[in-house]
C-alpha cells in the first residue's frame, strides 16, 4: 500500500516531504518536543497566496465586538492562509507555520476557546440553556445564551468556578464531523433554534458540519482551537449583557456573557491593572473632573466648547505652533469657515470627498459649504498673485477650523468630533526643494513630539502601487520624485520607518508620524503628504529660472494634525497633570488665615509679574481643604503660607508628585518656576 506524500514548506525554508495525514503537531514534534509544547495552533498558507488588499482609507476601526459569524461557522477559503488545530491532518502540499503563544493571532485562539469552556460550564450549572455563538473579539470573547430565567450577576460567580473545573479536567479539543442534514436534525428536536440557524445559514445541503468535542460538550464550530481545556490559563468574566436574538426585539432576548483570557496570570492581572489606568486616564472624564471642555447636547453632539481652563492650554499650544512658525519661515494666514460649492467641485471634493462634508446651506447668491480641509483656501492666496522660483517655497501655515460629518453615535471626545482645528501647512515648492521641505516637515514634527513630552514615535511610508496605474493622480516621474525624496529625507534624518505599498492616497504618497504615549498607545498625529492633484485642478504655476511656467510640487502638512485630537491625547499621556508650562493654573495660594490675605495679594502679584498663572484661594476654609481642592486639580504647585512665612518674605512649596517641599524665599520659588517655564520642561 502507497501513501501520498505531501511537501510541507517552513519558515526557515525546509520542505519537509511527509505521508499526506501528518498533523502539525506531529510536525512539531519531530522539530523539537519543546516546541510542540508550547504551540497552540497552525498556519496554513497555500504555496502561491495573493496580496492581501488593503483598504485605502483614513476610516477610525470600529470597536470589534462582532466578529463576521461567517468566520466561525462557513467553511474556510482553502486558497487563503488560515488557521488550523495543531491535530488538523494535512493533505495536500502547504506552508506551515507553527503559531507560539507570543504570536497575536494565538490569543484569538485562546480567547475562542475559553468560550468554549464557559459554554461547557454554563451547560454543566443550567442544562436547560440554549447556545448561540460564542466568537474571540479585541478584548475576548463572548457567549450568547438562553434560558428562560436569565442569568443574574450572583450566577457569575459560579459559572466562573465551574470554568476552572473545566480547564483543571484538560479536556482534549477534538473535531468531529456530520452530516448537515442530521445535525439539523438533532438541533431542532432539541430546540436549539440558534444552533440551527447557524447550520442553515452558513452550510450547504450535502456538506459535512464540523463539531468540536471537550468532555461531554458538543459545539457547532469550524475551529480552530486551543489543543486541550487545560490551555486556557488565565480566564475572567467580566460583564453580563442582555440582547436580541438577530437584533430583533421581537425575537426572544438572548443573555450575553462576556469574558477574557490570557496565557498567563499574570497577562491578566496586567491586563484589569492597564484598562484601570485607562479609565483614570480618560480624557472626558478628566475634562469635566478639570473643567477643560464640554460637548453640549443642545449645540449638537462632536463640536468641542474649551472652557478657560482648556482654552488656556490650547492658547499656550497654538501661541507655541505660531511662533514655531515664523521661526521656520511659514507665513501664518487665516481663510474663512465656509466657500461656494464652485471651490470644491474645482478641488475636486464635492465628487470625491461629499460624503465627509456638511450639506450644502442655500445663501442668496449661490450653495455654500463649511470647509472639511483649508487646502483650497491656501491655494487661493497663493494663485491670487503671480509667482517666480524666487519666491519658492511658499510655506502657508493656519490654525484652520474645518468641519468634517462622522455619523451620529461615532463621536468620541476630543478624538473623534465634527468640527476640529487643524494646524494646517501648504507648501509650494519646485521638484529640486521637495527633499530639504520634507527634511524641514520631519525635524518640525519632532520638535513637536518632544516639546509636548512624548519620547517614542514610529514613522511609516505610505507608497504607490504601481500594477493599479489608473487608480493614481501624477505622473510616474511625480510619483518616483516624491517617494523617493520622502525615502531620502527619512534617511538623512537617520529615522527608521516601515514601507507600505499601495497605502499612498490616489493624490501622493504621504510619511506618517504615530506617536507612542506613556502606556504605549500609538496615535496617529502628523502627516506629510504630497499632492499631485490639486496643483494641477487648480493649474497652479511659477515662473522658472528658464522664464518658462511650471507646475509647483505641493506638499500638506499637519503636525498636531487636530488640536482637538492632540489635547485628548495629551490629557491621557499626562493624566490631566500638565507639565508646568502647559498647566491651566501653575500655582495655587493657600494663606493660612484671613489675616494672610493682605500677603497672599502681594504673593499673587509678585508671581504674576514674573508670567506665571495663579490663583489665591482666600474662602474662609480649613488650609488642608483648600490644599486639597488644588490638589485635586492636578496644580503643580501650592504655596502655603502663615505669620512665619509672612515674616521672612517665604512660601511653604507643595510640589505635585512630590509633596511638601519645606519653605523658601518666595523670590527663590518664583526664579525656579520661572526657569522651568522657559524649558519647557516636563519635571517639577
Ligand atoms: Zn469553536
Ligand atoms: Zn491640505
Amino acid at each position: 500500500m502507497s501513501t501520498q506524500m505531501i511537501a510541507v514548506h517552513l519558515p526557515d525554508g525546509a520542505i519537509r516531504e511527509v505521508p499526506a495525514g501528518t498533523t502539525p503537531l506531529e510536525i512539531a514534534n519531530s522539530i523539537s518536543p519543546r516546541l510542540a509544547a508550547v504551540c497552540v495552533a497552525a498556519r496554513l498558507k497555500p504555496l502561491a497566496i495573493p496580496q492581501p488588499q488593503e483598504c485605502d482609507c483614513c476610516c477610525q476601526k470600529e470597536a470589534d465586538d462582532q466578529p463576521a459569524e461567517a468566520e466561525m461557522y462557513a467553511a474556510g477559503d482553502a486558497t487563503a492562509p488560515r488557521l488550523v488545530d495543531l491535530a488538523t491532518p494535512l493533505t495536500a502540499d502547504t506552508r506551515l507555520e507553527l503559531l507560539t503563544e507570543k504570536d497575536p493571532e494565538a490569543l484569538k485562539v485562546l480567547r475562542h476557546s475559553a468560550a468554549h469552556v464557559l459554554a461547557t460550564a454554563v451547560l454543566e450549572l443550567f442544562p436547560e440553556t440554549k447556545l448561540g455563538h460564542g466568537p474571540a473579539t479585541d478584548a475576548g470573547f463572548f457567549y450568547d445564551f438562553h434560558r428562560e430565567k436569565p442569568f443574574t450577576p450572583e450566577d457569575l460567580p459560579l459559572i466562573e468556578a465551574k470554568m476552572s473545573e473545566v480547564i483543571a479536567r484538560n479536556e482534549p479539543f477534538v473535531q468531529e464531523h456530520e452530516p448537515r442534514e442530521q445535525a439539523l436534525a438533532e438541533f431542532e428536536r432539541d430546540g436549539d433554534f440558534m444552533k440551527a440557524h447557524f447550520v442553515n445559514k452558513f452550510t450547504q445541503p450535502g456538506e459535512e458540519v464540523s463539531f468540536y468535542r471537550n468532555g461531554k460538550f458538543v459545539d457547532f464550530c469550524r475551529g480552530p482551537h486551543l489543543p486541550s481545556t487545560g490551555r486556557v490559563k488565565a480566564v475572567k468574566i467580566t460583564n453580563l449583557a442582555g440582547a436580541y436574538w438577530l437584533g430583533d426585539e421581537k425575537n426572544p432576548q438572548l443573555q450575553r456573557i462576556y469574558g477574557t483570557a490570557f496565557f498567563s496570570k499574570k497577562d491578566l492581572d496586567a491586563h484589569f491593572a492597564r484598562l484601570e489606568e485607562l479609565a483614570k486616564r480618560d480624557h472626558r472624564l478628566l475634562g469635566k473632573q478639570l473643567d477643560l471642555f464640554s460637548i453640549q447636547e443642545l449645540a449638537g453632539a462632536g463640536l468641542i466648547f474649551w472652557h478657560p481652563r482648556g482654552a488656556m492650554v490650547r492658547k499656550i499650544m497654538e501661541d507655541w505652533m505660531r511662533e514655531e512658525c515664523l521661526r521656520r519661515d511659514y507665513q501664518l494666514v487665516y481663510t474663512p469657515h465656509v466657500a461656494r460649492v464652485n471651490l470644491w467641485q474645482t478641488s475636486g471634493h464635492e465628487g470625491f470627498y461629499a460624503q465627509n462634508m456638511f450639506t450644502p446651506m442655500e445663501l442668496d447668491d449661490a450653495m455654500y459649504r463649511m470647509k472639511p480641509m483649508n487646502c483650497p483656501f491656501h491655494i487661493l492666496i497663493y494663485k491670487n498673485s503671480p509667482k517666480s522660483y524666487r519666491d519658492l517655497p511658499v510655506r502657508y501655515a493656519e490654525l484652520g477650523n474645518v468641519y468634517r460629518y462622522e455619523r451620529s453615535g461615532t463621536m468620541h471626545g476630543l478624538l473623534r468630533v465634527r468640527g476640529f482645528t487643524q494646524d494646517d501647512a501648504h507648501i509650494f515648492c519646485t521638484p529640486g526643494q521637495i527633499e530639504n521641505e520634507v527634511v524641514a516637515c520631519i525635524d518640525f514634527a519632532e520638535a513637536v513630539l518632544h516639546t509636548f513630552g512624548f519620547k517614542e514615535f514610529k514613522v511609516e511610508l505610505s507608497t504607490w502601487d504601481p500594477s493599479d496605474r489608473a487608480h493614481y493622480a501624477g505622473s510616474d516621474e511625480n510619483w518616483e520624485l516624491a517617494t523617493g525624496s520622502l525615502r531620502k529625507a527619512l534617511e538623512r534624518k537617520g529615522i527608521a520607518y516601515k514601507t507600505i505599498p499601495g497605502e499612498a492616497a490616489f493624490y501622493g504618497p504621504k510619511i506618517d508620524i504615530k506617536l507612542v504615549d506613556v502606556l504605549g498607545r500609538l496615535w496617529q498625529l502628523s502627516t506629510v503628504q504630497f499632492d499631485f492633484n490639486l496643483p494641477a485642478r487648480f493649474e497652479l504655476e511659477y515662473v522658472g529660472e528658464d522664464g518658462e511656467r511650471h507646475q509647483p510640487v505641493m506638499v500638506h502638512r499637519a503636525l498636531f494634525g487636530s488640536v482637538e485630537r492632540f489635547f485628548g491625547v495629551l490629557i491621557e499621556h499626562y493624566a490631566g497633570a500638565f507639565p508646568l508650562w502647559l498647566a491651566p493654573v501653575q500655582v495655587g495660594l493657600v494663606p493660612i488665615s484671613e489675616r494672610h490675605h493682605e500677603y497672599a495679594r502681594k504673593v499673587e502679584a509678585e508671581l504674576k509679574a514674573a508670567g506665571l498663572r495663579v490663583e489665591v484661594d482666600d474662602r474662609n476654609e480649613k488650609m488642608n481643604g483648600k490644599i486639597r481642592d488644588f490638589a485635586n486639580q492636578k496644580t503643580p504647585y501650592i504655596l502655603v503660607f502663615g505669620d512665619k512665612e509672612q515674616e521672612a518674605n517665604a512660601v511653604s512649596v507643595r510640589t505635585r508628585g512630590k509633596g511638601d517641599q519645606g519653605s523658601m524665599p518666595l523670590a527663590s520659588f518664583i526664579a525656579k518656576a520661572k526657569a522651568l517655564v522657559e524649558s519647557q520642561s516636563t519635571e517639577l
